[in-house]
């Protein structure tokens, strides 16, 4: 069974990129592309890691953090961050509002699958065309 990663992004271009990079190792990847349908899928699908952009339509990141964090089903999924923002103290913020890790915009290709395979166990990571290159 394949990993499930959610994606919540409301952005087509980075929401392509992401999913391309993490489909070829082997990922499956549910995109979401505003808070509220973040956490409404969060809910159906059980995902094994939740990658969240901090600047969404609807709810923001902040909010979704907090609220999947508050639900019981929910809360020991890991929640990174991707976000933009690059100002002091936002680091902290994001951290506190329950995501584990956090990853700066724009994202590195090649560097992007080991970031956030720190967060997943060593038996969910990915597989695939990605690993051997
Ligand atoms: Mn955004």
């Amino acid at each position: 069974m394949k990993t499930i990663i959610l994606l919540i992004e409301d952005n087509p271009k980075n929401a392509y990129l992401v999913t391309f990079i993490l489909e070829k190792f082997g990922y499956q990847v549910i995109l979401a592309q505003d808070g509220q349908a973040g956490i409404t899928q969060a809910l159906q699908v059980s995902p094994d890691l939740i990658l969240l952009d901090m600047q969404l339509p609807v709810l923001d990141g902040y909010a979704v953090a907090r609220e999947l964090k508050g639900k019981e089903e929910l809360r020991l999924i890991p929640i990174v961050a991707v976000t933009s923002y690059a100002m002091h103290g936002d680091r902290e913020r994001i951290l506190t509002a329950g995501c584990v890790g956090y990853l700066e915009k724009p994202i590195n290709p090649t560097t992007f699958v080991a970031e956030i395979e720190q967060y997943l166990p060593a038996n969910k990571r990915g597989s695939g065309v990605g690993r051997s290159s």
